[in-house]
């Protein structure tokens, strides 16, 4: 089946009122702040994404995304595959800065809404995808080509060639010959 791909911006009021939903994809190229913290591995990202009004008559903008990444194990260095993803529901607002009269639940995130009313759907899946990353990327101890005890080895190594190179002595041996 042929993905659809998600609009770049929509207008969430309007996308309410028709109870819209994108279920599709979004071409790497278009995660240009996500491609340069690691590397998507298919040519796309999936979303899916439905618009709607709550109870409270809050428009809604609920999804979820998961792409396909590689990172690096910032132990071992090497490449690490991990499938993220993410939900998330926002509620558009006038000026994020103002205080809304509506109280705004607290599951909601805020997005503020641009000049024409509109919001930025990949910009808002990517901010989404980046804050579902790893803090520190790592292998799980089993899969990673460094175990613990080579840790403390690597660990300790630049240490004790620092302190070689910069002993007293040595340079006085050289000045010698
Ligand atoms: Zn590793």
């Amino acid at each position: 089946m042929q993905k659809v791909k998600i609009p770049i911006s929509i207008e969430p009021a309007k996308a309410a009122l028709k109870r819209m939903t994108y279920d599709g994809i979004i071409v790497k190229g278009g995660l240009t702040r996500l491609a340069e913290v690691a590397n998507v591995l298919d040519d796309h990202i999936t979303a899916a994404i439905e618009c709607g009004v709550d109870q409270q008559g809050l428009v809604v903008v609920k999804g979820k995304a998961s792409a396909n990444l590689e990172l690096t194990c910032q132990r071992c260095g090497g490449d690490l595959e991990l499938s993220v993803s993410t939900d998330f529901i926002y509620t558009p607002v006038r000026n994020a800065a103002e205080e809304s009269e509506e109280p705004i639940p607290e599951a909601y995130e805020e997005i503020e809404l641009g000049e024409y009313g509109e919001i930025n759907l990949i910009q808002l899946v990517e901010d989404e995808l980046m804050l579902a990353l790893p803090i520190v990327a790592m292998h799980e101890p089993e899969d990673c080509s460094i175990t613990e005890k080579d840790m403390t080895f690597g660990e300790l190594a630049p240490e004790a060639a620092d302190e070689k190179k910069s002993n007293p002595f040595d340079v006085l041996k050289q000045l010698k010959n």
